[in-house]
């Protein structure tokens, strides 16, 4: 059992625009903060946690905190090393809906133990970084047609090499904006689509020739965790044409089995949060190359600096991520609580940060500020 204090700090941190989402739409980045203390120490962690990725949407205080001890006695005492822990992270037993607050409490660890050895995230974990030097890509969110070509012309602008494009189910909407993006960003630039779950097989097959118009080849999670219906669109010869991209069908370490059998995915959407953290997030990576597959870093809206500082460390770690998506935090909160913002330079360029513990610094008054609502877990 990990015999440390926890305590969480369910966050309220208002977005600099109105996000919409196929199906969610928040005004608020409502992350879950871990701290977990030695009495000397206190180290920092953060859930995402979406009903609609692992199936839960812990947002009731007492059932957060006896997630969190539940989570913590399934730990064995960490010492000084993150080794000790290292089985029980990457056990293929934690449920999917346990899967962003272990993110959380994995987090937390790594930032107290690379504090009580004075040593940042690589150091602990002996690895070197595979690049110093990460080039990010930009998100288009659903929003009214003139905001998102507004936020095109910031990407166009900023020198952002990539695009996600979020697509709704309305297809002249998913017209509008594709035409929109190709017309602005040019006719090479390299656009992709993700559906968020919110197509049939139908509807996804419908979309094909439009994407294939407008030069779109990369389609993320139209449906939700459908076998069946993945290997019906794969029955399609015109779905030939394209690469789909497992987001919600992938979360566990067997998804990736059963992606590799089915060959309807090519490629899988790693998130931190969904994965449940750091180590585990570059575990899926190592599988997915075993299994042939490609994958991309990707990131969940409202995540502050503490999981961009994670997600940039994992970038730097992985062997061949394809994308990278995240440090959106300066452009999307209004507020944040690390020292330092993420974001990036022009052209999506950010360098990785050393000597910041598990990679970011968490300033206590802030949080505070920006915290609803905050509990023990005894
Ligand atoms: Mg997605």
């Amino acid at each position: 059992m990990l015999n440390l204090k926890a305590y969480v700090h369910a966050l309220s941190i208002p977005f600099k625009l109105d996000f919409a989402h196929s199906q969610a739409r928040r005004q608020a980045s409502d992350s879950l903060i871990v701290q977990l203390s030695d009495g000397e120490y206190s180290g920092f962690g953060e859930a995402v946690a979406r009903e609609y990725v692992t199936g839960t949407s812990s947002s009731d205080s007492t059932e957060v905190a006896t997630a969190v001890r539940g989570i913590l006695d399934r730990l064995p005492d960490a010492d000084d090393s993150i080794d000790t822990v290292l089985p029980a992270l990457l056990s293929s037993h934690w449920p999917a809906a346990e899967l962003p607050l272990l993110c959380a409490v994995e987090g937390a660890l790594l930032d107290l133990l690379c504090k009580r050895q004075k040593v940042d995230v690589y150091t602990l974990l002996h690895r070197e970084p595979r690049r110093r030097e990460l080039i990010y890509g930009g998100t288009l969110p659903i929003l009214p047609p003139p905001a998102a070509e507004k936020m095109l012309g910031a990407y166009l602008q900023a020198g952002i090499p990539n695009l996600r494009i979020k697509l709704a189910r309305d297809t002249e909407y998913n017209r509008r904006i594709l035409e929109k993006a190709r017309q602005m960003m040019g006719d090479d630039y390299d656009l992709r689509v993700d559906a968020n779950a919110a197509w049939s097989v139908d509807e996804t097959v419908d979309q094909l020739p439009l994407l294939r118009e407008l030069g779109v080849s990369l389609i993320e999670e139209p449906l939700g965790r459908d076998w069946d219906g993945m290997r019906r669109i794969g029955a399609v010869p015109e779905s030939g044409n394209f690469c789909f991209v497992a987001d919600e069908s992938a979360v566990s370490f067997q998804d990736i089995e059963q992606i590799s059998q089915d060959a309807s995915f090519g490629m899988i959407n790693i998130r931190l949060s969904k994965h449940g953290g750091l180590l585990r997030s570059l575990h899926m990576a190592r599988l997915a190359e075993e299994h042939g597959l490609s994958y991309q870093l990707g990131c969940h809206v409202g995540e502050t600096g503490i999981l961009s500082g994670l997600g940039r460390v994992a970038a730097s770690l992985m062997e061949q991520p394809v994308y990278v998506d995240g440090s959106y935090d300066r452009h999307l909160l209004s507020e944040n609580i690390i020292t330092e913002d993420y974001f990036f330079g022009y052209g999506g360029i950010a360098s990785i940060r050393r000597n910041q513990a598990a990679g970011y610094i968490v300033d206590t008054s802030k949080m505070e500020k920006l915290t609803s609502d905050y509990y023990a877990c005894s």
